[in-house]
């Protein structure tokens, strides 16, 4: 089995280049320019150099003692948390921005859910002096106002986005719509691994800087440099992407995405797009979605704002598909009782959304001396508001 994209776009059955004719020759340009650019010895200097000094890698690769005596494993913590704006995305949004800036773009724009991918793409944007727009769902912009903050502060202009249920999928809505009008100036930063060819591809490769050095850190701790399970929460897929790149051809290595049950996969509260979606076309890409018969968007829900998109990158829509992966719906409560295990067994509060990659420990069976690499995508600042609310008595 080839897990990796083809020559069209495509991982099995899903993916592939679905985009409106204005936009045809932008990400055309895009599909010729990103694989030359991402292994120039300058590129990969510069990102490597920003990865160390400005985001902090290489994260700490982390045994987490008692969870692992509670579990019945060996547990170590992958820390996306530590990063430089709190989670993974930064990884990804440096990458695109030397990309952007390689081909000639000179403006940003950006969809965002929990609001992390806004602030990372405004910090890059900062960082490189070029002006971002950012596109949030109104009720995102309510549920994650110190990200709005933030990203204010970093000098983006926050567009506030109204239609739909006013989340991660009518922002990126907005954005493309924002995209077709400015194709040629315009540098679309998305922050997942969804969205048409190249952008999976893209974005994985970028991530695959979390792999690269789970790698390395498991051979310096454990003498192998595999683990027998490795788990991530799934939104897009961009951090479960970049924590099992380097081991998608290792068979010994057991892949369990954590996807949003919300209130449940048996009610109409829920975020488990590869459980209970169906297959059509959303944002450029075939993959696994929420919709009604006719081929309308079902609204989606979790309680984590970066798990709320009614899909799930083609990455892993084939690899549920193929087998390759175990994908397992955790729900709101699951995931709020696991952020408190965590907090009060190792001193870490996880994001809502890795706590989903944590309700999946108590679902799955362990042998004493199985390695288990968990990573943590980000950290539960911007969700001490959620967290305040359920956890108050
Ligand atoms: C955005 C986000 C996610 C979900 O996005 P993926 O692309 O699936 O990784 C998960 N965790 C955190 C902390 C996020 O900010």
């Amino acid at each position: 089995m080839n897990y990796q994209v083809d020559q069209y776009g495509f991982y099995g059955t899903y993916g592939g280049s679905y985009v409106p004719e204005i936009l045809y020759k932008t990400v055309e340009d895009l599909k010729e320019a990103y694989l030359p650019i991402i292994e120039s010895e300058s590129f990969k200097s510069e990102f490597h150099t920003l990865l160390r000094d400005y985001v902090g890698r290489p994260s700490p690769l982390y045994f987490a003692k008692r969870m692992s005596e509670k579990y019945g494993c060996r547990l170590y913590l992958k820390r996306e948390d530590l990063n430089h704006t709190g989670a993974h995305k930064i990884n990804n949004s440096l990458g695109q921005i030397l990309i952007a800036k390689q081909m000639g773009k000179t403006r940003i724009i950006a969809e965002t859910g929990a609001g992390q991918h806004g602030v990372a793409t405004a910090t890059a944007c900062a960082l490189m002096d070029m002006p971002c727009t950012v596109y949030m769902g109104a009720t995102d912009v309510e549920r994650q106002r110190p990200n709005v903050e933030r990203m204010k502060m970093l000098g983006a202009e926050v567009c506030p986005v109204r239609s739909g249920n006013m989340t991660l999928k009518d922002a990126t809505n907005e954005a493309i719509r924002d995209w077709c009008c400015h194709p040629s100036d315009t540098f679309y930063i998305i922050g997942s691994t969804v969205g048409p060819h190249p952008y999976p591809d893209m974005v994985a490769r970028l991530q695959s800087v979390i792999s690269e050095e789970i790698l390395w850190q498991l051979e310096e701790k454990t003498g192998r440099n595999y683990p027998d399970y490795l788990i991530a929460c799934v939104g897009g897929g961009s951090n479960a992407a970049g924590s099992i790149y380097h081991f998608l051809d290792n068979e010994h290595v057991k892949i369990v995405l954590a996807e949003a049950g919300g209130m449940g996969i048996d009610t109409a509260q829920t975020a488990a797009s590869m459980e209970i979606g169906t297959t059509g076309i959303l944002h450029g890409s075939r993959i696994k979605l929420m919709q009604t018969d006719d081929g309308q968007i079902v609204e989606p829900y979790s309680i984590s704002a970066g798990l709320d998109y009614p899909g799930t990158g083609p990455i892993h829509c084939n690899l549920y598909e193929s087998g390759r992966a175990q994908v397992l719906a955790v729900n709101d409560d699951e995931a709020l009782a696991a952020a408190m295990e965590l907090t009060r067994t190792e001193g870490i509060i996880p994001a809502l959304e890795s706590a989903h990659a944590l309700g999946a420990l108590p679902k799955l069976q362990f042998k004493k001396d199985d390695v288990v690499v968990l990573t943590v995508s980000g950290r539960g600042d911007k969700d001490m508001g959620t967290y305040l609310k359920y956890f108050k008595s």
